[in-house]
């Protein structure tokens, strides 16, 4: 028994070092996260954003990034009015991928929000029990799965903008900073503000230290410490897909309804068959309906290719007489001068991206934006096919969108020589898209550092 204690000891001994001698692979822990689905359900098609942020620490700009993106295949949900069940389907593919994507430990605790925008702001005017009937079904088919459903809902236009300017600022980490002493400094910084240009609508939204003369168009928001003044504001058909309806109408309209119709912002040697309902089948062109109205019959429209008569219809678009204000962007509407630096995203940023490329020219002045808006407007289809080989089945499209962005950005918020150049067009901030998605997720899931923010709140909806 004597010799045992010695022994064991020396054993142990030997183990340690033989422990400490033996080479050891830093073995790292895989990060623990939290992850929430967004299902941004836009009018030309829905998009599925999975975030996800460490467990430990929700709290603090730049700590949720996005973990993967999901498109399913078709149109947005308010293209399926009428094909029961077909919305929800629509989005299985996308959910499905969520659930491989997502470790299974963390379904239930994976809030799933979904937000429509303008196309069912649009589908609600013309039909409230279509639009019902859809985020019904679209409700069903999220709740079948496994995570937790925080709601289907119709985002107001002001909500689109507000979220979307968050989701800007958060990813520039404006509001608050890591600072290296450890803890979350406010960042301080002037915030960007937001340009979204969408299918069926498009929004500004910036601080301000102007009065704004139209309270409905204004919004308080305390975050992380910090008062924001913002101006918000979305105006209803002016997205990318009804401007082209909207021009079409007119075009159509002032020609007097022919069966041949001559289109001066699509370009030399485009020609298509188009049917009336395609064009005014829409509350943002029914106005221009001929009378009496048939969908059916079709009409040959032929591009001209002329960039001065095309600028002067889409001109048309807008109203830029009458306001009740001290100043007005268009149709009547109150805005404060632009002011700081500005992100552009969605059509925004294919469209710049477009114009740049097809040119080769930067654009950035106002000078610059003209001329490229001109240069691509003055192209043949074949000049344009040759110039930029995949966008075949838009590239009609960029004469007229571009000349609405010219007169949008400079006779309607009225971006200057020194402001222009303020805008950033881009669709994504490091990893993440740039669009309402985050910042909705962000605020309804209550991670964003506040006394009491809520974009809902502020807007008293
Ligand atoms: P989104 O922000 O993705 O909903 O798109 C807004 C608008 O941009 C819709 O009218 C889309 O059809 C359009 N769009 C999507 N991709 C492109 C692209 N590559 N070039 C031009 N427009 C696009």
């Amino acid at each position: 028994c004597g010799i045992v204690v010695p022994v064991t000891l020396l054993l142990v001994g030997i183990l340690a070092i033989l422990l400490l001698t033996i080479p050891t692979k830093d073995v790292t822990e895989p990060p623990d996260f939290m992850y929430g689905i967004v299902l941004d359900a836009g009018s030309s098609h829905t998009t599925m954003y999975v975030y996800k942020w460490p467990a430990d620490k929700q709290n603090g700009t730049g700590v949720v990034t996005q973990h993967s993106e999901c498109h399913p295949e078709g149109g947005g949900i308010s293209n399926y009015v009428g094909q029961q069940g077909a919305a929800g389907r629509s989005l299985k593919a996308c959910l499905d991928k969520a659930t491989k994507d997502i470790p299974k430990i963390r379904h239930h605790l994976t809030p799933v929000y979904l937000g429509a925008t303008a196309g069912m702001r649009l589908l609600n005017i013309t039909s409230p029990s279509a639009s019902d009937q859809i985020l019904q079904e679209v409700s069903q088919t999220i709740q079948s799965y496994p995570f937790d459903f925080r709601g289907a809902v119709i985002l107001s236009g002001q909500e689109e903008g507000a979220y979307g300017w968050v989701t800007v600022n958060y990813l520039l980490e404006k509001f608050i900073k890591y600072g290296f002493v450890g803890r979350w400094l406010s960042a301080g910084q002037q915030t960007v503000g937001a340009l979204d240009f969408g299918g069926a609508s498009t929004q500004i939204t910036f601080v301000t230290q102007d009065k704004v003369e139209d309270k409905s168009i204004h919004m308080n928001l305390r975050l992380y410490g910090q008062s924001y003044s913002l101006y918000t504001k979305s105006f209803l058909c002016y997205g990318r897909d009804q401007v082209l309806r909207r021009v079409m109408a007119h075009l159509v309209k002032s020609q007097g309804y022919p069966s041949l119709v001559s289109h001066p912002c699509f370009p030399m040697g485009y020609n298509a068959t188009v049917s009336l309902g395609s064009v005014f089948d829409s509350p943002c062109t029914k106005d221009q309906r001929p009378n009496p109205y048939d969908p059916n019959p079709t009409m040959v429209v032929v591009g001209t290719g002329n960039y001065d008569y095309c600028l002067s219809n889409v001109s048309l678009l807008f109203s830029f007489d009458k306001c009740s204000f001290s100043r007005c962007s268009f149709d009547g509407t109150f805005q404060p001068p632009v002011q700081g630096n500005f992100m552009a995203f969605s059509a925004f940023y294919y469209i710049h991206r477009f114009l740049q490329h097809v040119t080769g020219l930067t654009v950035a002045t106002p000078a610059q934006l003209e001329g490229a808006v001109r240069s691509v407007c003055s192209m043949s289809l074949k000049q344009l096919q040759d110039k930029d080989l995949e966008q075949t089945r838009r590239l009609h499209e960029y004469c007229p969108t571009a000349s609405f962005v010219q007169v949008l950005l400079l006779r309607g918020y009225r971006f200057d020589n020194f402001s222009l150049p303020h805008i950033s067009f881009q669709n994504k901030a490091g990893e993440a898209s740039v669009g309402w998605a985050l910042g909705y997720m962000l605020s309804l899931s209550n991670m964003l550092q506040s006394e009491s923010f809520s974009v809902r709140k502020a807007l008293r909806l």
